[in-house]
């Protein structure tokens, strides 16, 4: 496994790699590697030749008072993970690399997929997304790229983006990892003392209930979003930031008729979490 910490040596080792014919897998990560992006480093290595796995803890996409100081960064763990896992190549490139000018005067902007939910809450934060996604995908050139349903707004946005700007980036999405008790993997995990992580159960709990009420053929999403807020509201510690239920185009329907997904966003003490499940009709 190679390291690379510049653009111009990840260019020159991927440029001799399609030259030996082999295609390239990508998978962007901010690292504290857990099962979640493992899993996805999996998809890759057993669909491309060549894996390359960045870690960039991307200071665009992080709002004024959110954790990026606080963000865990062990990097020597993580090689150890992704070289184990058979990663060829990890771009571990630092903020001046990325940005050598300070805060890029290019922005890119996804519209409409990034209005509900995270983009109400995090403004800004999906720019910073697509703005550094574009530059990675820019600089690793043609692949396929892993991302997880986990983060599932993201995802839209980014193969809303792909398409738009007809990036050579074909985008795949892969099942969220979680622990046996329900709670989904995250880097943000580690902020959680062990009452706090017993809390952040009812996240997964929430969905669950909202997955079953659809299933029974509860059809109002609005009932179906306040049962789901509600089972969060009801958890001691857990602050509830929204759930709903959306289309495949992030849009609330009238009537759910067809397969939906239940998203939910909670603060955890000072830990904002996500989660997602999707209903197949
Ligand atoms: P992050 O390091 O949080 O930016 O995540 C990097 C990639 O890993 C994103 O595509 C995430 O959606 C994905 N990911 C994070 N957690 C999980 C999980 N529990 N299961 C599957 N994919 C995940």
């Amino acid at each position: 496994m190679e390291v690379h910490n510049s653009v111009e040596s990840l260019r020159a080792a991927l440029a001799a790699e399609r030259r030996a014919g082999k295609s390239v897998g990508f998978v962007p990560t901010m690292g504290a590697l857990h099962a979640g992006h493992i899993s996805l480093v999996e998809r890759s290595v057993s669909s491309t030749d060549v894996t390359v796995l960045s870690i960039f803890v991307n200071p665009l996409q992080f709002g004024k008072n959110e954790d990026l100081s606080r963000y865990p960064r062990p990097l020597e763990a993580d090689l150890k993970l992704a070289e184990a896992a058979g990663v060829s190549h990890v771009f571990a490139p630092s903020v001046g690399e990325m940005y050598p000018g300070g805060e890029p005067l290019t922005s890119v902007h996804v519209a409409r997929v990034t209005e509900p939910m995270e983009g109400a809450l995090r403004p800004g934060h999906f720019d910073g997304v697509s703005t550094v996604v574009t530059k990675l995908f820019s600089i690793v050139g043609e692949c396929t790229a892993f991302f997880g349903e986990k983060d599932w707004q993201q995802l839209a946005v980014v193969r809303t983006m792909s398409t738009d700007l007809s990036l050579p980036v074909t985008v795949v999405g892969c099942p969220i990892v979680r622990e046996p008790d329900g709670l989904a993997l995250s880097s943000r995990n580690v902020y959680l003392d062990e009452a706090q992580r017993r809390a952040a159960l009812s996240l997964s709990a929430a969905l669950r209930r909202g997955v079953d009420l659809v299933k029974s053929g509860v059809r109002d999403p609005r009932k179906v979003s306040s049962a789901v807020f509600e089972v969060m509201a009801d958890e001691p510690g857990v602050d509830p930031q929204y759930a709903e239920v959306v289309d495949e185009l992030l849009q609330t329907p009238e009537v759910i008729d067809t397969n939906c997904r239940v998203l939910v966003a909670a603060k955890v003490g000072t830990t904002r979490l996500i989660d997602n499940m999707g209903v197949d009709l």
